[in-house]
């Protein structure tokens, strides 16, 4: 696995969670797929980022969609993650 460190404190990240879901939104902030990923965090600033897989596992065009979405909101293990939107 790759290391992180957090500048801030010259410490390597830890794990925290394994296994939560990062959802993407697009520009329109309208859900569009749905990632696994692993929540790791500073031991000393308690800063958290999210280690997320490169491929989603589910996209809105998948009748399970809103289901899977529902369920892991329900178990709190839902990221919300916003398309950045440039402003001049
Ligand atoms: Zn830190």
């Amino acid at each position: 696995m790759t290391k992180i460190v957090c500048v801030n404190c010259n410490t390597a990240y830890i794990p925290e969670e394994n296994g939560v879901c990062i959802l993407d939104h697009d520009v329109t902030r309208t859900p569009y797929q749905l990632f696994f990923g692993d929540r790791i965090k500073c031991p000393s600033c308690r800063v958290e980022v999210v280690i997320c897989a490169r491929y989603p596992f589910l996209q809105r065009h998948n009748n399970r969609f809103h289901t899977v979405i529902a369920e892991k909101r329900a178990e709190n293990q839902i990221i919300d993650v916003y398309a950045y939107v440039y402003e001049e």
